[in-house]
């Protein structure tokens, strides 16, 4: 049975509120706004009760699959528990009221939040020093690789406008070397999954600006020539970008800075457990290296003395990213987290996101391809082309069929380097019965792909919603209610 629409609970008369009468009087309404901006209509809202609504959006919210609710096993997304005790501190008197406006003065505390993350995340990644602005990953990029065109500008090297990106690279890296403006070339991979160094080497010349590596890349493997890689770059007058995504796998492990990186970026819902939302909230911060740190965007969070300031004074700056400072409240929780943690909690996280990965990849490898039969680091990435050619079962029907066992599906058909890619990452929050009963189902759906495909093929069978028309949901969102025959 679908649900009723709120707009099909209405009932004439109904209210869920008490308005005290308006007190302008008609008159000086009529004198402030003009005749063709006043209604002349009611506005036609659903006539509800409080409860009626309460139900209706609590009904909503339950039909979701979240990280609270159920495994969440998107690879490259790292959809880790979001601890509450990060929630407490955001939402705590403190911090919720803090105004962007207000006067450095009166907001020392959160200014210190900020520039002692500035500090950690330098610390973490080796990097010497570190924006908090960008608002996500994508933006990092889009920030760093505004830093390498300032640097390069500066010294003369105007005709570097070229980026290598790898062709296991997530889509978001070429689309932010578009928008700042520079060209892309595309980087293979080796049989092992890595860049393929002798490939990568051949397209290095003088219009190189950078290359953009992630690390581990999105197979889930850890470049193992980087520090070659990034030699060879720098050999060439280029810069490295690293997409710090990944960074799960490695944090309190070993650094980016030590690799050879020049700029890479963070994403805090990510590795650093605030949430993830449709496109929000999210944060990239972006950490340099010394020759990159004047350009950084404004302000720069410093200390002098006890009090911290809001630098603005940075000449050679590529500007502000970000109204005001970037998304505080995500810092605040992204602090919590690492406080909470400490150095040898945040180690723990790499070590057991990476046995659980391959704890998971063990029970099963033998159930479906795995192309790059390498240990993987904290998420791998399984194909289904078996059962493709076999019974003519795709991935995304693999991926459907997992609802009906209370699953969020992994991230399917991304890299886009694996024929019927399943991209799978658990994080180090998941429990071994948690994984032991998500590798249980998958197992059973391959085998009823053996015994019975047409289950799988037209699954989910369990759901409100089958199988949405993601294309046209996106072009042609119906946003408003427009009466019944739009259902
Ligand atoms: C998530 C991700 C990004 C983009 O980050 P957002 O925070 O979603 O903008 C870039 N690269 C990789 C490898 C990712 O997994």
């Amino acid at each position: 049975m679908p649900e009723p629409l709120i707009f099909e609970l209405s009932r004439p008369g109904r209210v869920g509120c008490n308005l005290p009468a308006c007190d302008v009087p008609q008159k000086e309404l009529s004198a402030l706004i003009p005749a063709r901006h006043l209604r002349t209509a009611p506005p036609g809202l659903p006539e509800v009760s409080e409860l009626d609504i309460v139900r209706h959006y609590t009904r909503l919210s339950q039909k979701n699959f979240s990280v609270d609710t159920n495994f969440y096993p998107l690879g490259s997304c790292t959809m880790k528990y979001n601890p509450k005790v990060n929630e407490k501190v955001v939402c705590g008197f403190q911090f919720a009221r803090l105004h962007p406006y207000q006067p450095e003065e009166t907001v020392q505390g959160v200014l210190q939040v900020m520039y002692e993350m500035q500090e950690m995340l330098a610390e973490i990644s080796g990097m010497d020093a570190v924006t908090v602005q960008p608002a996500a990953g994508a933006h990092g990029e889009l920030t760093g690789l505004m830093l390498v065109k300032a640097y390069l500008k500066s010294k003369g090297q105007e005709k570097r406008t070229t980026v290598l990106i790898p062709d296991s690279a997530h889509g978001t890296n070429p689309a932010s070397c578009t928008l700042c403006g520079f060209k892309t070339k595309q980087i293979k991979s080796s049989a092992n999954g890595c860049v393929d160094v002798k490939d990568l080497e051949e397209h290095l010349d003088e219009t190189t600006a950078a290359v953009m590596i992630t690390n581990p890349n999105t197979l889930g493997i850890f470049e193992e020539n980087i520090v070659e890689i990034c030699d060879r770059i720098h050999k060439h007058g280029g810069q490295v970008y690293m997409d710090g995504a990944n960074l799960n796998a490695i944090v309190g492990i070993t650094k980016p800075g030590m690799f050879g990186i020049d700029v890479m970026h963070f994403n805090l819902h990510k590795t650093f457990s605030t949430p993830h939302g449709g496109g929000g909230p999210g944060s990239g911060p972006v950490g340099v290296r010394k020759h990159l740190v004047e350009f950084l965007p404004v302000p720069v969070i410093r200390k002098e003395g006890h009090q911290y300031k809001l630098d603005y004074n940075l000449p050679k700056t590529i500007g502000k990213v970000r109204a005001f400072y970037g998304h505080t409240a995500i810092l605040l929780r992204a602090y919590a987290y690492i406080r909470t943690l400490g150095g040898e909690g945040l180690k723990k996280v790499a070590e057991n996101a990476v046995l659980n990965a391959n704890y998971l990849l063990a029970l099963l490898k033998d159930h479906y391809d795995l192309h790059y039969k390498k240990q993987c680091m904290h998420e791998f990435v399984l194909s289904g082309s078996r059962q493709k050619k076999k019974n003519d079962v795709r991935t995304l029907d693999i991926a459907k069929r997992l609802l009906d066992y209370g699953f969020h599906p992994p991230t399917v058909y991304f890299p886009l380097i694996v024929h019927e890619a399943i991209m799978i990452e658990p994080t180090e929050t998941e429990s071994k019965q948690t994984m032991e009963e998500f590798a249980g189902a998958l197992i059973k759906i391959a085998k009823e792909i053996e015994e019975n495909p047409e289950l799988v093929r037209t699954a989910p069978h369990t759901m409100p919603i089958k199988r949405a028309d993601e294309v046209r949901a996106a072009k042609e969102p119906i946003l408003r209610w427009m009466g019944k025959k739009t259902i």
